[in-house]
């Protein structure tokens, strides 16, 4: 299928992806885009950038056989790959590292981004500090109050936290406000996206350093277990864990591969983010791909209890994915997500992030319906610790917290 190839020169994963930009700032993209294309195969970038997965993020990430819930579920067997172990919590650091290291090589002073609840901020913020880079992180008013320890953190990182205070004060609102600040000087200034969407390159380019993450998973799968899994499972928000695992297995065709999306508290309008599942195809900040949008062509309100799987949109790829019938996009709701969180940590002791949840509770409905001579890899994408208070206070007597 060569799906690895993907996308074609104008960034299209079949109808979906391309660049829907305004002329002037189309120049400054295909700047970027020539960039990476050299540097993503010169030898000292790749060597600098493995050297930093290493010894920064602490790669490879281990694969842990969940023994315990297997047998509790009693199907097929479970097994995580742990990217909550990363330095930082999660997987958005292997894309910022690659998106600083190229800032930096391309001589641009200062990156600049978006963030909801601030997980791609802090993750950022990081890289930007490590590679030595300003970093301009762009927050929703709203936002900035209910995720302050991790505006703390963006500022102890010596990063600049820049609220947007229009509209609804959150995540669109954010992106706006960093996309004007980003036209006023493209030249010094690099926008690091925080998933695999936005204008070619960005989903190409995302997804390119996120994938190491299904490149180890595959070698150390075979070394655990003799062979390949059968099933993969990862959440969905804008698609890049999910990118990141799936891609070493996309042509292995016995391997079943399943996206998560958030259901939410209904199907109604504005009570889920199941862009796949619900969205039909459109354009949001500056590429195709499916879309959950009102009757004006307008990206619609969306919600998850896991707020980076609160996107209207989708990456370009996991939506080609889906008209090819790769990939298997599903549906998980808020209380199957808390359900989950709570079984994981308690017959295994791992507290995983809610969007992570989304794909646990997956993998607990599928195993069941498989032998138990059958694997699921999971892509444990991150770490609950930022949730513990939002848990505890909406969920604490239900689960004695
Ligand atoms: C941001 C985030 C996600 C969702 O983003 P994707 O691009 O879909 O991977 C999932 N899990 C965690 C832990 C996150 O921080």
């Amino acid at each position: 299928m060569m799906n690895n190839t993907l996308p074609n020169e104008q960034g299209f994963f079949g109808e979906y992806g391309g660049s829907f930009i305004p002329p002037q700032l189309q120049e400054i993209i295909n700047d970027i885009t020539a960039s990476y294309l050299k540097l993503k195969d010169d030898p000292e970038f790749k060597a600098e950038l493995a050297d930093l997965y290493k010894h920064y993020v602490g790669r490879p990430s281990p694969i842990f056989y969940a023994k315990n819930l297997s047998k509790k579920l009693g199907g097929a067997q479970i097994y995580l790959k742990r990217e909550d172990l990363n330095h930082t919590g999660a997987h958005k650091i292997n894309h910022c590292l690659g998106e600083a290291l190229l800032a930096k090589k391309m001589g641009k002073k200062k990156l600049i981004a978006e963030t909801g609840a601030g997980q791609h901020g802090v993750a950022l913020a990081t890289a930007a500090a490590l590679v030595g880079l300003e970093c301009d992180i762009y927050m929703g008013e709203v936002d900035i109050v209910k995720e302050h320890p991790n505006v703390v953190r963006m500022k102890i990182l010596g990063a600049r936290v820049i609220p947007a205070t229009h509209g609804r004060k959150t995540l669109k609102e954010a992106v706006d406000a960093a996309f004007e600040a980003y036209v006023k000087d493209p030249i010094t200034q690099l926008y690091a996206i925080g998933s695999v969407v936005g204008p070619h390159p960005f989903p190409m380019m995302v997804r390119d350093f996120q994938q190491v993450v299904g490149r180890e998973a595959k070698e150390q799968f075979l070394d655990m277990t003799g062979r390949q899994p059968n099933n993969l499972v990862a959440c969905v928000g804008g698609g890049s864990n999910a990118i990141g695992l799936f891609t070493a297995f996309l042509d292995d065709e016995n391997v079943n591969i399943y996206g998560v999306e958030p259901s939410g508290l209904s199907f109604k309008d504005g009570e889920h983010a199941a862009t796949l599942t619900k969205g039909t195809p459109g354009i949001i900040h500056g590429f195709k791909c499916y879309l959950l949008q009102d009757e004006n062509n307008e990206p619609a309100p969306v919600y998850s209890i896991a707020s980076g799987l609160d996107y209207p949109g989708v990456g370009p790829q996991h939506s080609y994915l889906k008209d090819i019938g790769r990939v298997q996009y599903e549906c998980i709701n808020d209380k199957e997500a808390v359900e989950a969180f709570f079984e994981i940590s308690r017959v295994e002791g791992i507290i995983p992030a809610l969007e992570s949840a989304h794909a646990i509770a997956y993998a607990m409905k599928l195993a069941p319906t498989l032998p138990q001579d059958e694997t699921i890899l999971v892509n444990l994408s991150g770490r609950g610790d930022k949730d513990i208070d939002y848990i505890a206070e909406n969920y604490g007597q239900e689960y004695n917290v």
